[in-house]
């Protein structure tokens, strides 16, 4: 079975994924630029197959109607991207720095465009949504 592991900055928290990742995305936004102290490169798993360690030590901000960020009490570590409706998403999307082990995961595209910092360029190619 595919299994994927990683884990916070100072190890208090780790995850198995016993499942596929999705390629990734980064985002632009404002608040994954605030958040993330740049813009934020994560993939899409299903909720069902992750497994995380220390779960006591995940803190989940309310960023919007729609979706919890998951970080790491302790070091701070972005972790999780979730959405709120879990009827309606069974999937959650995990911080790509977190993995330890390899994977065949590609960065794919970038969203949110729109609001991206005014201090760097997107140079790689890749395609870029406005949104
Ligand atoms: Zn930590």
């Amino acid at each position: 079975m595919e299994q994927h592991k990683g884990s916070c900055l100072c190890g208090k928290v780790s995850i198995i994924v016993n499942g596929a990742l999705s390629d990734a995305d980064a985002c632009h936004c404002y608040q994954c630029r605030k958040w993330s102290g740049h813009f934020l490169v994560s993939t899409e798993t299903e909720r069902n197959e992750v497994v995380i360690e220390g779960e006591e030590h995940v803190k989940w901000f309310e960023s919007s109607e729609r979706a919890r960020r998951g970080f790491c009490e302790n070091c701070g570590s972005a972790l999780f991207f979730d959405p709120l409706d879990k009827n309606k998403h069974s999937w959650t999307g995990i911080c790509m720095g977190l993995f330890d082990t390899q994977n065949e995961v590609k960065l794919s595209h970038h969203i949110f465009v729109s609001e991206k910092g005014e201090y760097y360029n997107i140079t790689d190619g890749l395609p870029q949504n406005q949104t």
